[in-house]
């Protein structure tokens, strides 16, 4: 399943305009607070799919019969570029355990790259509703890498994956591996060039929202 967030009108669209516009780029704290809000509006969605019990809590005035999330979710990024849409996620999900995972894209010379995946962090993942956050979806490579290692390490029972833009090729990659995730996207991009960068995208969203990085 693939929800395109911006396909309704909502001021959704006004902050995926300034992360990709970039004038407003040299703002970084702008740039940073705007994934956030995006990650918040995902959230919200997913949570309308998610489950939730009856409930009564007592008010000064009585007692009052509500409706609570009926699990916490995991909440898991990529790191670095996926810290500010996974602060958003846990704004609304602001309960949630939380997972952390290193991959990132290792160039050869000739220009191609592999998938590295060096630090994990996560609590059990068994049975649980994993939210993995990851800013752009390019390829897909580096989520299908982090989803099938978490799949495998902790069989969560829903996977959920929030990205600010995907690209087709990487939306249809993810879910030929993965069929039974949901990918939330604020915008869907057509192009990737040949250095896996979506076009016309937004440029490097770890830089942008960090400082330029030199590879090691
Ligand atoms: N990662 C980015 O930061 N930007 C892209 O366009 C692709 C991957």
């Amino acid at each position: 399943m693939v929800v395109n967030l911006s396909e309704q009108n909502s001021l959704l669209s006004n902050w995926i305009a300034e992360i990709r516009d970039e004038e407003v780029q040299k703002d970084r704290m702008r740039f940073r607070r705007n994934l956030e809000r995006i990650g918040e509006v995902a959230a919200y969605e997913i949570s309308k799919t998610l489950s939730f019990v009856d409930n009564e809590v007592q008010t000064p005035l009585g007692t009052a019969n509500v409706k609570v999330l009926k699990e916490q979710p995991v909440v898991t990024t990529i790191l670095r570029a996926g810290l500010p849409l996974h602060a958003g996620i846990l704004n609304y999900f602001d309960r949630a355990d939380n997972g952390f995972i290193s991959a990132y894209r290792k160039h050869q010379r000739d220009g191609s790259f592999e998938i590295s995946l060096e630090y994990v962090s996560c609590p059990d993942l068994e049975g649980r509703v994993v939210i993995i956050s990851d800013p752009m979806l390019a390829t897909g490579a580096s989520l299908v890498k982090t989803i099938q290692y978490l799949r495998e390490e902790g069989h969560p029972s829903e996977m959920h994956v929030v990205v600010a833009i995907a690209c087709t090729v990487g939306i249809e990659y993810v879910l030929r591996s993965e069929p039974n995730c949901k990918i939330w996207c604020g915008a869907i991009d057509d192009e990737l060039t040949a250095k896996g960068y979506i076009v016309p995208g937004l440029g490097d969203a770890g830089d942008l929202a960090f400082g330029v990085k030199v590879q090691m």
